[in-house]
């Protein structure tokens, strides 16, 4: 299965934005760009919004067939294990094998001996075009990295074989971005060494990196030591596909990777440079449009998500636990409920939309709105109503954001277009086809 060469995983919290987010890809594929759609939920997302996987296949076919997209699409079983891939098999297609967990878990001595037997050939000096400094592997390295990754790519060889047993064709990506460090060169290579010998034809490695990918907001840390990264990572993917004859389509995968406007960029120029693809994984920047198309429409949608705030205000605790590794909330920066309440369209719209130069913008707001999804669907029917009430506006805003601040920078290497400004009637400016 082809995945293309570049892609982008588009999370959609409630199904309803599919033919938005497809209309980004379309405006790219006009400008001569493919990317590839990639429909991604976790099974925590389907847990707290109570829905299925069959709902996403379903909302992503009904989504290609309005829009005519005729390119391959695909949907993400996002950060599955042995434990909760089996209600995913029939609706995906796409797996991303999450096993952070097992990281560090001890393997056997007979698995240690033969990861040993056939990395000894790289003893010595390995120069890898594009990596700083030469790896110098020894006995020593070789443990660590069997000590620590060995029985997490083990773990990945036994979910992808259960997957294939029950699937004749997918996609696997394996993630290990939620470890506690990130990889360094040497251990990326050897483990893509491991995934070789476990006899997985990996399309996409998700790995971590240094600094914090933190929900719906801007990349954190040192850009600098951030280029370095990636573009080394890129050369010691290729290097690996070369050496252990891996599938030449693999490429990287960047999770929590909507928002990250300091980064496109660099990664723009370092995938260029490498002539090389990349998967882009993107999820709760859409419901944010979503709510952010509520707010600028006034009335009825700008009052919910108003009561949407209130009850996230008080529920805090019980909405950013399950995302704790992944927001970083300065409470004190949260405008009281009372406050919000007396403001108008373009005040909410300013606080909440992604535009870090802005003197409205709050990220603390933006990351507390970014968990409450929950209390959306508890909301039920006068949620997915409002929705429909105000598609309008909320698609305009789903579509700008993807194309213009994600697909732009990143894909095309291009400006953003502008934004789109709430005026002050509450309507913002019609994204045209
Ligand atoms: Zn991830």
């Amino acid at each position: 299965m082809n995945l293309g060469k570049y892609s982008i995983g588009l999370g959609d919290r409630f199904g309803l934005e599919g033919i938005a987010q497809l209309r980004a890809l379309q405006k790219a594929e006009t400008r001569g760009t493919r990317i590839t759609p990639v429909w991604n939920k976790s099974n925590r997302e389907h847990t707290i919004i109570g829905t299925t996987p069959s709902d996403t296949r379903r909302a992503a076919d009904e989504a290609v067939w309005a829009c005519r997209w005729d390119g391959p699409y695909f949907v993400d079983a996002d950060h599955i294990g042995l434990n909760t891939v089996d209600r995913f098999i029939s609706a995906s297609d796409f797996f991303t094998v999450d096993v952070a967990e097992s990281i560090g878990k001890s393997v056997t001595s007979s698995s240690t001996s033969a990861f040993l037997a056939a990395m000894s050939r790289f003893k010595g000096t390995i120069r890898i075009p594009g990596v700083a400094t030469p790896l110098k592997v020894d006995n020593d390295l070789l443990m660590d990295v069997a000590q620590k990754y060995l029985f997490a790519v083990e773990e990945a060889g036994r979910v992808y074989r259960y997957i294939a047993e029950r699937k004749k064709t997918f996609v696997p990506e394996i993630s290990v971005d939620e470890a506690s460090t990130p990889q360094t060169p040497a251990e990326l290579f050897f483990i893509l060494g491991a995934i070789s010998l476990e006899g997985i034809p990996i399309q996409t490695i998700a790995p971590k990196f240094t600094g914090d990918f933190l929900k719906g907001v801007d990349y954190v840390g040192t850009v600098e030591m951030f280029k370095q990264e990636f573009e080394e990572d890129l050369a010691v993917i290729a290097f690996a596909v070369d050496t252990f004859k891996l599938p030449t389509s693999l490429k990287l995968s960047v999770h929590t990777g909507s928002d990250k406007f300091s980064l496109y960029p660099i990664m723009h120029k370092a995938i260029k440079r490498a002539n090389t693809g990349l998967h882009l994984k993107t999820a709760g920047t859409t419901w944010l449009e979503e709510v952010i198309g509520l707010a600028s429409s006034g009335g009825d949608g700008l009052r919910l998500v108003k009561q949407l705030y209130a009850a996230a205000f008080k529920r805090y605790d019980e909405l950013c636990r399950p995302y704790s590794t992944v927001i970083h909330i300065d409470r004190d920066r949260l405008p009281a409920p009372e406050e919000v309440e007396s403001w108008t369209a373009s005040e909410y719209v300013g606080a909440l939309r992604h535009k870090p130069s802005s003197v409205r913008f709050n990220r603390n707001f933006r990351q507390l709105i970014h968990v409450s999804f929950k209390i959306a669907a508890e909301m039920g029917d006068r949620y997915m109503n409002l929705l429909n009430d105000c598609r309008d506006e909320i698609e305009s805003n789903v579509t700008t954001n993807i194309f213009a601040r994600h697909i732009q920078p990143l894909f095309l290497g291009t400006a953003a277009d502008g934004e789109n400004e709430v005026t002050t009637s509450g309507h913002a400016r019609k994204e045209t086809m």
